[in-house]
């Protein structure tokens, strides 16, 4: 019988429970025993949910108050020293104080969890650093778990991956010298969770995937040979991307069975059939976690045939890996087109796809020939789709001219004509776009969005804000102004509602971090832009001044970057469609008299592939993108680009070939490190690092803003130098955005005159 498991599940909730017991438990609306009471209760519904779909093997400790990534550091008695708390000592209170900071200690470091969105909780390892296991959390859960009789598979992150997503606090030191410890403690919980009656435990470890060095590949065998000792039957786990090169190591390591991710990386497979050990399962990971597709059933099937035959009922079946990055249940999207929702699948849909496969292998094609019929249809209608297929885009592609992702004149050229027009004084000044998302720009957009506010009076509100923005903006004496974004909900979603292509859902919710969710739109089809998405309010703001407005548009890899994407296309392809739909808009806004043209791309380095080798094509094709949108842009048009939030410095040179005029940038938190990466690499073009953090309340003093930019000044020469916030200020209130910026125009204008003659 083919057995079926869940990597992992959604523990946000259908309706993002969790986050509304989150918040009101921060807010002091419940009691903890409230907030626990409820945690507890959602991950029964989970748990029965699974159990009604079938999935034999649910999972167990990926629930999370916050982060999964904190659970595990804190179920080995590892949280960072600094606090103060003994490992056994840690209530609800500072499990969050750890998540979130107190009034001595700021919060764990946040980091994209891979590839993916969700952002988890750095450990912090240090050389004494000590393990203690504390399991009780866990068997509790457990304990929930198989008194509701379901077989409670544990979930722990692997202890390699653990000591590898770690940073060393203090002094650098090899990670691996806290292995030993580490690894008793693991010993120590998975004896009790087999004490506790646990059959089969999922280890964690998608440090797999990436390009490890030799030490740590080398450890996997002496840890799991110590790790198998006293534990339940071990299923070691990877996922988001292929591990056929380590297929002889995993095949020999002392364990149970392995998970491969086998949506993500197919092709690795054969790898692993060959000569797959008689004592071990294989849990296929065919179902993509990752995203929102209905699975192609006869396809999967045709794929595991050789798999069946081979190892029968020791092929499992499940999601590639856990269905946290995956909205709950598409039966909620009332409101979704049918033809489209026909082509989806959220968590709770994947969980009906295993359990026709599962049928599938055990009885037999024809069991399942109704779903099949449906799944075929579903994909036949898709590939045929007008709704996706808008042959005036492919055409528009294959006709492009060579040379069309370049400028017609190089930077040196373009610089003095965007000059002779723009007549900026040294070191301008300029913001990133948006202004404070006031209550009064929020309550307008909601009651037009629900039919209160006519078209024409939301317009005139927007108008107004328009213009106060300007005012404010003439009066703080900025060179190169905004319109301020009043109008944009969120940087995606925004132009996505307006790109054909994309589709929207109403409860369509993915943890990002703790009790924050994003909703990513659907990018479904082939991308155009029907109608001019910001011209006419960039145009209404460049009526109201005589200073140069800049254009707003988020960059086409965010957009593909923040959107779930079609899975028929290579995302390439994908992108170099959002592409020329921008450039469209770009133009539009020429025309219009817009001619400085930000297009932010904060998410470019998201994308960035987990394994090396991938890299520089990945960088290729999103750089061409990027200067796809600027295709046919007169030299006297001056483009800007906008990146935050990332780390730059090693992809410096990719950045430098996007060939924008002028780059802001993030670097005011770091206090200026990426500096030391300008000191390196010689950047061509003009730039503006950030010397406001936006991220905090605090306004800062000229003092300090001056200290930033004499800093820039020793790598930048002046000539190329921008200054301007670190991000976006929507998150901000008036008063400390004008005080802020007011100390920046004023440093700006100081140090003006004191290097005027060098300019
Ligand atoms: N133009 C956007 C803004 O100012 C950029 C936001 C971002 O970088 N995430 O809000
Ligand atoms: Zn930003």
């Amino acid at each position: 019988m083919t057995t079926t498991h869940l990597p992992g599940f959604p523990r946000i909730g259908a309706k993002r429970e969790l986050k509304i017991l989150l918040e009101s438990y921060w807010k002091r609306d419940i009691c903890e025993a409230e907030l626990l009471a409820g945690a507890r209760e959602l991950r029964q519904r989970h748990w029965l949910l699974q159990k009604g779909a079938g999935v034999d093997l649910p999972p167990v400790g990926d629930f999370s108050l916050y982060d999964h990534v904190l659970d595990a550091q804190l179920l080995v008695g590892a949280a960072p020293a600094r606090f103060g708390f003994a490992a056994d000592a840690i209530d609800t209170e500072r499990y969050f104080q750890l998540a979130r900071g107190n009034a001595s200690q700021p919060a764990l470091e946040m980091t994209k969890w891979f590839d993916t969105n969700y952002h988890y909780l750095v450990p912090e390892w240090q050389t004494d650093t000590a393990f203690r296991a504390q399991p009780e959390r866990l068997l509790g859960q457990v304990r929930e778990a198989l008194a509701l009789g379901v077989r409670a598979k544990p979930v722990l992150l692997g202890p390699l991956s653990l000591l590898w997503l770690g940073k060393c606090k203090g002094r650098t030191f090899e990670r691996l010298q806290l292995l030993p410890g580490l690894l008793a403690a693991y010993r120590q919980i998975l004896a009790a969770l087999r004490e506790a009656g646990v059959e089969w435990v999922q280890i964690d470890e998608p440090i797999l995937a990436l390009d490890l060095p030799p030490a740590w590949l080398d450890a996997f065998p002496a840890s799991y040979r110590q790790l198998q000792a006293d534990a339940p039957a071990i299923l070691l786990a990877s996922y988001f991307g292929g591990v056929a090169e380590h297929a002889d190591l995993l095949k020999a390591l002392p364990v149970a069975g392995l998970h491969l991710d086998l949506a993500r990386a197919p092709q690795q497979l054969s790898a692993f059939l060959a000569g797959f050990p008689a004592d071990k399962v294989l849990s296929a990971g065919v179902i993509d976690g990752r995203n929102v597709w209905r699975a192609d059933l006869s396809a999967i099937l045709r794929q595991l045939q050789a798999a069946h035959a081979q190892l029968g009922d020791r092929l499992w079946l499940a999601p590639s890996c856990s269905l946290l990055h995956s909205p709950f249940d598409l039966a909620a999207e009332i409101a979704l087109a049918p033809d489209i929702k026909a082509w989806l699948a959220f968590a709770v849909q994947k969980l009906n796809e295993l359990r026709t496969l599962q049928r599938g292998l055990r009885l037999g094609r024809d069991a399942i020939a109704g779903e099949l019929a449906g799944s075929d249809f579903a994909q036949q209608q898709k590939q045929h789709s007008p709704l996706i297929h808008l042959p005036g885009v492919r055409q528009r592609i294959a006709a492009l001219p060579a040379g069309a992702d370049r400028r017609a004149s190089p930077y040196p050229v373009r610089a003095p004509l965007q000059q002779a027009w723009l007549r900026l004084p040294p070191l301008p000044t300029t913001t990133i776009g948006s202004f404070p998302q006031t209550a009064a720009i929020r309550a307008s957009r909601a009651a037009y969005k629900r039919g209160e506010l006519a078209a024409a009076d939301y317009q005139k509100a927007m108008e107004g804000e328009i213009e106060l923005a300007i005012r404010r903006q003439e009066a703080l004496g900025l060179d190169v102004l905004v319109h301020g974004e009043a109008e944009r909900n969120d940087m995606v979603e925004y132009f996505g509602e307006q790109l054909s292509g994309f589709a929207f859902t109403a409860g369509g919710w993915v943890q990002s971090y703790g009790s924050r969710c994003v909703k990513p739109p659907i990018l479904y089809g082939d991308v155009s832009r029907p109608a001019a998405m910001t011209v006419d309010w960039a145009r209404y703001a460049q009526s109201l001044t005589a200073k140069p407005v800049k254009g707003m548009l988020t960059g086409p890899v965010t957009i593909l970057q923040w959107s779930f994407v079609r899975d028929d296309l290579p995302r390439s392809e994908v992108c170099r469609q959002i592409a020329l739909a921008l450039n469209d808009e770009v133009r539009g806004l020429e025309a219009a008299g817009i001619r400085v043209i930000q297009i932010d791309e904060p998410a470019i380095r998201e994308g960035l592939p987990l394994k090396r080798a991938d890299r520089d094509g990945y960088l290729a094709w999103a750089g061409q993108a990027f200067r796809l949108s600027c295709h046919g842009v007169d030299d006297a048009t001056q483009i800007h680009t906008h990146m935050c939030y990332s780390e730059f410095g090693d992809i410096l040179p990719a950045i430098a070939a996007l060939d924008a005029d002028v780059i802001t940038i993030e670097t005011s938190r770091s206090d200026m490190a990426l500096l030391a990466d300008f000191s390196r690499f010689r950047y061509p073009n003009a730039i503006g690092p950030g010397v406001y953090d936006i991220h905090s309340p605090r306004v800062p003093a000229p003092a300090e803003i001056r200290q930033l930019l004499e800093k820039a000044l020793q790598v930048i020469p002046a000539a190329q130098l921008w200054v301007n916030p670190d991000c976006g200020l929507k998150t901000r209130d008036w008063p400390e955005v004008e005080a802020a910026l007011a100390a920046m125009v004023q440093v700006g204008r100081e140090l003006r005159e004191e290097i005027a003659p060098a300019v």
